[in-house]
């Protein structure tokens, strides 16, 4: 099979999901098969990026030499307009209900996605 799509992990500004073909539900983790109905008929598809900020947590002592320069940073997660949610980073001063978008940094030499909130 060719057309895999290329998202974030391989460097490419996409958030990818999963949404099944029987029972319509979305995953972010990718697996061969639904999470919620066992439908092996999973397809790979483009998220929006638009969201809404289900929990925060800021980090202010960094796991890995690389993050450290990054401190303090906001680890979110996001439920998205698809249904997934997801972790990623985002603006500090975030909060939980905060509408967001996702955008794409730079963080410890990789690209991963980055929420603000939306205007
Ligand atoms: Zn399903």
């Amino acid at each position: 099979m060719s057309g895999k799509l290329a998202d974030w992990t391989s460097g490419a500004e996409a958030i990818l999901y999963q949404s099944c073909g029987a029972c319509g539900r979305a995953q972010y983790f990718r697996r061969s098969f639904c999470a919620a109905c066992g439908a092996p008929d999973v397809v790979e598809k483009s998220a929006s990026g638009t969201g809404t900020v289900y929990a925060t947590s800021l980090v202010c002592r960094a796991a890995t030499p690389e993050t450290r320069a990054h401190i303090p940073y906001n680890i979110l997660l996001v439920d998205t307009r698809e249904g997934f949610r997801m972790m990623a980073h985002g603006d500090n001063d975030l909060a939980i209900g905060d509408q967001v978008v996702a955008g794409y940094r730079s963080f410890a030499g990789r690209l991963v996605p980055y929420f603000e909130k939306r205007k």
